[in-house]
This record gives C-alpha cells, structure tokens and sequence, in this order.
C-alpha cells in the first residue's frame, strides 16, 4: 500500500488567499454586488441614514439588486429622486467583467470573465430543449490535482467572492435578458415569487466550474443564499446542484446550511485507482466518502445524489468497475443516478476516453442493476466549454515563465529608459 501519510493535500495545507468581502476600488465607492441585506443595511447607516431609512431602503436596494438586476440607481423608481445621487455618489453595482463570449456549434456559450483585481476565470452555459444550465466557478483555479481536469494543472489563484459568484448568474440573466419586468412585489410565500422555468433559458445552475466549490464553502453558500432567496434570484434549489471531489468534511454542513442537490466526482471504485486520478481520496477514502452521502441531508428518491463518472480509457471502465459501482451504492444503500462524462480531452491530457462500445456496456450494466446511468453528450467541446476543460488564459504559463516575461519587461523599460 502506498505510504500516504507524508503526502500533504494542497487545499488542507497552502493558506488560500481569503478576499475581503468588500473589495476596495479606487474611486473609494463600494460595490454591492454579493452583500446580504444586513450588509447593505449597515453600510447606509455607516453612510448616515438612520435605523429606520436604512432599513427600508436596504430592502429596496436588495429587490433591484437581485431581483430585478438593476445597475443604475437612477432606474430604481421607487426610491427618491434626491436619493438616487446621494447612494451613486457613495455605491457602485458591479458585474464581472467580460473579456471574451464564445458561441459554440451546439449553443452552448462560454465566457471568459475577468475579476477586477484582473484575474481570469469562466462560465459556461449550456441549452438544452427542456432547460438551460449554466455552469459556474467557485475558485480561480484548483489546489486539487485530478489527473482529467485541464483545471487541475492550474495552480490556485484565489477563491471568488460571493460577489464575483453571484456575479456569474446574474451576468448569464443579463445576457439572455431573462431578469423579471414585474414590479416590487413581495409576497408572503417563496414560491409566488419563485423565478419560473417557464419559457426562460436559464433554469438551472450546476456548481460545476473551476475550482472545488466545498474549499471556498462559506463564499459559495452566502452566494447561492442570494441565488435562492425568494426576493433575490429565486431559483429554487431544486434547481441547482453542488458538485465535489470528496471534500468529505465539508459535505454535511452543504447540506444543512445550503441544502442543495449533490454531485459527487466519484470516478474510480477501487482505491488504487481513485487514489491515482482523484487525489483528494487519500485524504478522504471511497467508504467515508459513501457514508458522508448517506447521511447527506434531504437525499431522498425524489432528490439523488449523482455520482460523476469520466470514462476513462484502461483505467476504471471495465465491466468489473461497473459491477463494484453498483454494488458500493447499493452497500450504502443510496438514493443514487450516475452520469457518465465520456472523458474530455485537453492539450497535453494524458487520458484517453473510453470506447462508445466500452461505454456502453458499463451503462448498460448500471441501468440493469436499477440505477440510471445516462451517458452525457459532450457539449461545447470546439471552445473548451465541456466538463474538466476550462482553464484561463493566463495561467497556462507556468510561474517560472510569467516571472520570465516580468523579467523581461522590466528589462524592456529599463533600456527604454536609459
Ligand atoms: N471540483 C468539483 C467541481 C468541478 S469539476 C468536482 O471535481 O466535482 C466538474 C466535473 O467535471 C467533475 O465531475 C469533474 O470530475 C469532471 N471533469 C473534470 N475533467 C474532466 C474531463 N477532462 N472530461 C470529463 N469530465 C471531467
Ligand atoms: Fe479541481 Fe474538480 Fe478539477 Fe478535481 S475535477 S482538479 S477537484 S476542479
């Protein structure tokens, strides 16, 4: 057996970078985008309005915040006219800014977007007939290092903030220009102003982008807590689901305190091999793993937990690993459906995907055991849109090369200069 213990899991060890939830801009205004209500709140008081005012204008800030995806104070109609200076001279509302949109064959659209301390992550969204998924990142890079994922070769660059994840959907809404008209109404229960599937592109969010989204728990939860909030976003949380590498200790506190579905990054039933493609599971090992979705929180027949599974080529797709997959979920007895990603391939990949034959069989083998086991359509493949190929720019050079070109520069300005 391989001697783990000397082997240290990046994500447990490296301090990773922890933004400020307000990031400090030049012009000394503050950006709203990502606060919560209280926050807000606090802010106009701090500003000089009284408990009362602030209160109420909190709530009304909130609405055209998130709800209405409003930008410019001077559209908020229901605030004063000699209000709306005063907070513009004070407050700004942000997006993340876009610094490429790409189209693909298929429709699925992908955007590179870029921070405004300049570092550059994506989203992708994906149409399908009967709903619109949009895929969002959670970390600027990885600390993990999944042999699959092209984002695993990048190193960790810093966590997004609530801002900047909430940021992603509310940027998707006023792209696709799917933000309510309807005016300030707040009904007593969630689901009369739940944002309805009906007609719209967007219906669905997948925490499946960049980074792992249980290493940046506490941003990733107050984001979706906006996303969810019946005078926020509203999109019920039925409607989105958190995938995982494994991050086993974080698991029952996504469930308790964000209570959306599970995706788990299961990919290898043995521990050899999982230990090698999904290192977290040295940490974390296949059973604790299973149990933790055993106990995890309002897992039902009605809400499974999808187990993710890449196809990868002599590795972990043989009928035998069909076999002990289901008999692992039926040993936990899970409320389970797993997806099988045929493998996406990236520059330099060491992977090769399973055969359409290979595939197939090992569904079939899951489907006859009783359990669903789909295998996905690639989407987005010609703009490295799909599953594990997302990876900014930027960071494909390595440290050694971007401290090269720096290097470089200051050299350039020193000649010039002289
Ligand atoms: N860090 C989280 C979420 C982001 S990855 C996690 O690992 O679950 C989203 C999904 O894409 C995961 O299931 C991941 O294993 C899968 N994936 C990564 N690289 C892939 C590739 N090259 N081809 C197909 N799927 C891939
Ligand atoms: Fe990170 Fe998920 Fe990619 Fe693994 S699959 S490297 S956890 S983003």
């Amino acid at each position: 057996m391989p001697d783990t213990t000397l082997m240290t899991i990046p994500g447990q060890v490296d301090p990773v970078p922890a933004p400020r939830d307000i990031t400090p801009r030049e012009d000394g205004r503050v950006d709203l985008l990502g606060l919560p209500r209280p926050r807000i709140r606090a802010l106009l008081e701090e500003a000089g309005l009284d408990a009362k005012q602030a209160k109420l204008r909190a709530k009304q800030l909130f609405h055209w915040l998130y709800h209405r995806g409003v930008t410019d104070f001077d559209a908020m109609s229901d605030i004063a006219k000699t209000m709306r200076p005063w907070l513009a001279e004070r407050f700004v509302i942000g997006r993340p800014d876009i610094v490429e949109a790409q189209h693909s064959s298929d429709g699925t659209r992908k955007w590179l977007l870029r921070t405004s301390d300049g570092h550059e992550f994506e989203m992708v969204f994906i149409p399908d007939a009967d709903r619109g998924t949009l895929c969002v990142s959670s970390q600027i890079g990885c600390t993990l290092n999944c042999t699959f994922c092209h984002t695993g070769t990048m190193r960790l660059v810093r966590n997004l903030t609530p801002g900047e994840i909430v940021g992603q959907v509310m940027l998707a809404r006023d792209s696709l220009g799917e933000w309510p008209k309807g005016k300030m109404d707040f009904a007593a229960e969630e689901s009369e102003v739940e944002y309805r599937a009906d007609g719209r592109l967007l219906t669905n969010i997948v925490m499946m982008g960049m980074g792992e989204p249980l290493y940046n728990f506490d941003n990733v939860r107050d984001a979706l807590q906006l996303v969810m909030d019946g005078e926020g976003l509203a999109l019920s949380k039925r409607r989105i689901t958190l995938s995982t590498s494994g991050v086993v200790p974080m698991m029952a506190r996504c469930g308790e305190e964000i209570g959306v579905n599970l995706a788990v990054s299961l990919h290898a039933v043995t521990k050899e091999v999982r230990d090698e493609i999904v290192p977290i599971n040295r940490k974390y090992g296949i059973e604790e793993l299973l149990q933790a979705c055993a106990d995890y929180p309002s897992a039902n027949n009605a809400r499974r937990i999808t187990f993710e599974y890449v196809m990868l080529k002599d590795k972990n797709d043989t009928d035998a690993d069909a076999r002990e997959l289901v008999r692992l979920l039926r040993q936990y007895d899970l409320p389970a459906k797993v997806n099988l990603i045929p493998f996406n391939p990236w520059p330099g990949s060491a992977h090769e995907c399973s055969t359409p034959e290979r595939i197939r069989s090992f569904s079939a083998i899951v489907f006859d055991a009783g359990i669903s086991a789909p295998v996905r359509t690639p989407r987005g493949r010609d703009i490295d849109a799909a599953c594990g190929q997302l990876k900014t720019s930027a960071e494909k050079k390595s440290r050694a090369q971007r401290d090269r070109e720096a290097a470089e520069t200051a050299e350039t300005a020193e000649t010039a200069a002289a």
